[in-house]
């Protein structure tokens, strides 16, 4: 983040002598508080400055990476997950395209009864079903899709930055977000409760550009 010649003063005078207040800092610079307020706001809202109520600004000692890189270990896959797409088992690999263009999604995630993750199918699985020349309309998902346990998923508690370094090691479009639970017979289930996906994070980094997270 590159600051203004200005910008820059301040954080200086801050950091010489914080905690300090707006309208002394005004004062150093022979300005207004009204003309600083831009200023000001742009230094807290980076976490270069920190500002408490009746003491004033003091420095940080954050740089701005290390700010962004806490804020993306600080949000969960579950704050900004989306809806799930599912279905069964049994879907043919036609129903699964249909499903794909209604939905607007590039995986669909395969489960069981109860909505518990079984497999996973991507657009690439159904494009080289598609060529292979057989019967769309009657081959079950079952037989072409990536099955438990080799699914990489994410829980909604994981931090964003751990997600999507599963996606990058994968090689993967998307992970299913789940919540495991033993089952009566000793087994772990993992019930599909959200979709994370590149979409995801793109959607993130530019609210996170525009200051919005
Ligand atoms: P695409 O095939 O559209 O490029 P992916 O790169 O996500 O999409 O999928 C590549 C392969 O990995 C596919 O065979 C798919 O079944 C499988 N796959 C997709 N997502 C996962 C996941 N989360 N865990 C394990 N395998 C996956």
């Amino acid at each position: 983040m590159q600051l203004t010649d200005r910008q820059q003063l301040i954080l200086d005078i801050v950091k010489r002598e914080g905690p300090i207040t707006g309208e002394q800092i005004a004062e150093r610079l022979n300005l207004t508080r009204a003309t600083l307020r831009p200023d000001m706001a742009i230094l807290t809202m980076s976490g270069m400055l920190e500002a408490r109520p009746r003491v004033g600004y003091f420095h940080s000692g954050k740089k701005p990476g290390r700010v962004l890189a806490e804020k993306l270990h600080q949000v969960k896959v579950g704050e900004v997950k989306s809806v799930p797409v599912v279905v069964p088992e049994k879907c043919t690999v036609y129903d699964a395209v249909v499903t794909m263009f209604i939905e607007d999604v590039g995986t669909l995630f395969v489960v069981r009864e109860g909505g518990f993750l079984e497999g996973i199918v991507s657009r690439k699985d159904l494009l080289k079903t598609t060529l292979g020349g057989q019967d769309i309309h009657k081959l079950p998902l079952g037989v072409i899709m990536t099955r438990m346990p080799n699914i990489i998923y994410a829980e909604p508690d994981e931090s964003v930055w751990e997600a999507a370094r599963k996606l990058i090691n994968h090689e993967v479009d998307a992970l299913p977000v789940v919540k495991a639970s033993t089952q009566e017979d000793g087994t772990v289930a993992y019930e599909v409760i959200g979709r994370f996906s590149k979409t995801n994070i793109t959607r993130l980094f530019v609210e996170l550009g525009e200051g919005d997270y």
